[in-house]
């Protein structure tokens, strides 16, 4: 049995074997703990610390004292809102969030609900889009952050980041963006789109797993924010811990990688991906998009089959590593909060699939899956009931 064609990228990434070079030696030789700077060992784990971070930071338009290393984006996204939310003190404290966030954003969210924050959550339109104006006018005189995604994990819906950066700017709110999906996916800049906060994560961008970074704005203004954790005072207080240097090297690698290549990347990856959508389109009937049709990640593709069940899609389709708009964590699973969100019903949300193209996602790959999810497809509704009605009406 040859391993499936793997198509789900937003939920991790392959290494890029060019990351994993620049990793090696900091796993052998190159043992040194960053921290102890009175010998050669600390010195070079340091320097390869140093240069990672302007790594990250490039990518991003930052400058490199701004980024904090992290174990993820999870870690980042937790650092960032209750780092905020416990310097600024106040109970009143009010932030606005969207109903379509990663549950990085939204369980630590729902916490400070529950410690007396007010949270509010904006509804998104059809295609998963927040109107910046929706964000205006949540605006309270207690508001101190907004965090909204830069683009979604499951539809893959870009949001109009440098939009609500600049309102944000304008009423003098903290503006926090999960760009887990969109670094090195989409061009990003914290300066141009007014950002002061940004979590990002290595597994996501063809680096190791269990590590991040969260960007914090040093000036104009400069964010101020509590640890998590207390310890070493490793990364200027904000994240004690020894640092995973290897794991650090790695996401520097990738990040440098993403600079490099995101432009033709992101051009080969659009082109897959309409193809893939196309051929899907055109080879069977019954299908529909999810998310926005143009401002939505390269490699993103959401589709729903009517007259077929969400599990047997998934089980039919041997061949192709994919995620479904249901969350299998349970023995009924439950269709996916985004899709709902957007007005899907809970049919064609189950029976739903993403699939997430990467870097090492070929055109011969792409040709197989269309052929594998049409003939699946028709397989299952051969025994449909639903469907033999709809073909007889
Ligand atoms: C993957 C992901 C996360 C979590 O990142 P980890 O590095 O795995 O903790 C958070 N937000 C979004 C949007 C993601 O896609």
């Amino acid at each position: 049995m040859p391993m499936p064609i793997y198509l789900d990228n937003h939920a991790t990434t392959r290494v890029d074997p060019r990351v994993l070079d620049a990793m090696w030696p900091y796993f052998g030789e190159q043992y040194g703990n960053a921290s102890s700077r009175h010998h050669v060992f600390g010195r070079a784990a340091e320097q390869a610390v140093e240069t990672a971070r302007e790594q990250v930071a490039n990518l991003i338009g930052a400058s490199p004292r701004e980024i904090v290393f992290t174990s993820g984006a999870t870690e980042s996204n937790n650092l960032a809102l209750k780092g905020v939310l416990a310097r600024v003190g106040s109970p009143e404290a009010h932030v606005i969030t969207g109903v379509t966030e990663h549950h990085a954003v939204l369980d630590p969210l729902a916490r400070l609900e529950r410690q007396g924050y007010r949270i509010t959550r904006l509804p998104v339109d059809r295609y998963g889009c927040i109107d910046p104006a929706q964000v205006e006018a949540a605006f309270t005189e207690q508001t101190v952050l907004v965090s909204l995604m830069a683009a979604n994990n499951e539809i893959g819906t870009l949001h109009p980041v440098e939009e609500i950066g600049r309102l944000c700017k304008r009423r003098g709110v903290l503006f926090h963006t999960d760009a887990a999906q969109a670094v090195g996916k989409i061009p990003l800049d914290v300066e141009a789109m007014g950002i002061d906060l940004l979590s990002l994560s290595g597994h996501k961008i063809y680096g190791p797993k269990g590590v991040g970074a969260l960007y914090v704005r040093r000036r104009g203004p400069t964010v101020r924010l509590d640890a998590l954790f207390d310890g070493g005072g490793h990364e200027r207080g904000l994240r004690s811990g020894t640092l995973n240097v290897p794991g650090i090297v790695g996401l520097g690698a990738a990040c440098a990688l993403c600079a490099e290549e995101l432009p033709v990347e992101a051009e080969r990856l659009i082109r897959l991906r309409n193809r893939l959508r196309d051929g899907i389109i055109e080879g069977t009937e019954g299908v529909t998009l999810n998310g926005h049709p143009t401002q939505r990640l390269p490699g993103n593709l959401n589709l729903s089959f009517a007259w077929v069940r969400g599990e047997a899609l998934l089980m039919g389709l041997r061949g192709v590593a994919v995620s479904s708009g249901a969350a299998c964590t349970s023995a009924n699973p439950e269709p996916s909060y985004v899709l709902r969100a957007l007005g899907v019903d809970d049919e064609l949300a189950q029976a739903s699939l993403r699939f997430g193209l990467g870097r090492f996602t070929t055109a011969e790959e792409i040709e197989s899956v269309i052929a594998e999810v049409c003939r699946v497809l028709q397989q299952i509704r051969s025994l449909s009931p639903s469907y033999q009605l709809h073909r007889s009406s």
